[in-house]
């Protein structure tokens, strides 16, 4: 939790603590191929989150029991940086970073042609360098480049934003104190070109009507992703 809480979160004007509008994101850059030792890599910056994914694979899965014959196995880790929080965070896995690599892996392997590679692994970590709310979205969003940067084939990319509560005002994209001292947190993953849903969460209190809103603005911050992400790598092979 931030250690001050603001007297308010929105402005008489209807502007957020850093000037967005409700329906504004922070700003987003996406680098694809960051890494020379992992077979496919990404780098995130979502407002001041700093967020480095790397995949390796599809490689032989050790030990041999654990292998599927008809498909890989996905496995992701989320990982954050002592130095990530204002708060030093313990190092190594806690429930949180346990639940958020569950449902990361959740929300990434509908994507994946995971029965191309059999007896395989597919590993993707995440590694949150500064985190200011919303790195599950950005870490999966990391995550999905860097998987196509590996050459993994895929259905699409899935894109992944948060939609949340804030001052009874529903805003897309919580930064650290909106998350913190908002009402309401709806984070969303997506396949965007068939609209399928891989990850839908909520913590906090809403109406229904208010969730739907929420759900309609974090699809829409999707699409901006989602146009980020290809950029990306389009960026990286040469069509941009
Ligand atoms: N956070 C923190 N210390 C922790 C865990 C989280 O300061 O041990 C902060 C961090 O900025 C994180 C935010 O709280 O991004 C919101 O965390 P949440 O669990 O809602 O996940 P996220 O929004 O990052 O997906």
């Amino acid at each position: 939790m931030p250690e001050e809480e603001p007297e308010r979160l929105i402005s008489e004007d209807g502007l957020r603590l850093d000037g967005r509008k409700p329906d504004e994101m922070r700003p987003l850059k996406i680098k694809a191929g960051v890494l020379k030792r992992a077979d496919g890599s990404a780098y995130v910056e979502l407002g001041a989150n700093r967020i480095v994914a790397a995949v390796y694979g599809p490689r032989e899965l050790h030990p041999r029991h654990k292998q599927k014959p008809d498909r890989a196995v996905v496995r992701f880790r989320y990982n954050m940086a002592p130095f990530s929080v204002d708060e030093r965070k313990r190092p190594g896995p806690d429930r949180r970073s346990i639940e958020i690599s569950k449902l990361s892996k959740e929300a990434l392997e509908p994507a994946i042609f995971t029965e191309y590679y059999p007896r395989t692994a597919i590993d993707i970590f995440v590694e949150v360098l500064q985190a200011d709310a919303g790195t599950r979205c950005a870490g999966i969003t990391a995550a999905s480049v860097a998987l196509a940067d590996a050459g993994i084939e895929m259905r699409d990319l899935v894109a992944a934003c948060a939609a949340g509560k804030v001052d009874g005002h529903i805003v897309l994209d919580p930064m650290y104190y909106e998350d913190g001292y908002g009402e309401a947190d709806v984070p969303l993953a997506m396949m965007p070109k068939e609209g399928e849903i891989t990850l839908l969460q909520m913590d906090g209190d809403m109406t229904p009507e208010e969730f739907k809103k929420a759900v309609k603005l974090a699809k829409k911050g999707c699409k901006i992703v989602y146009k980020e992400q290809r950029r990306a790598l389009k960026r990286k092979y040469g069509e941009e």
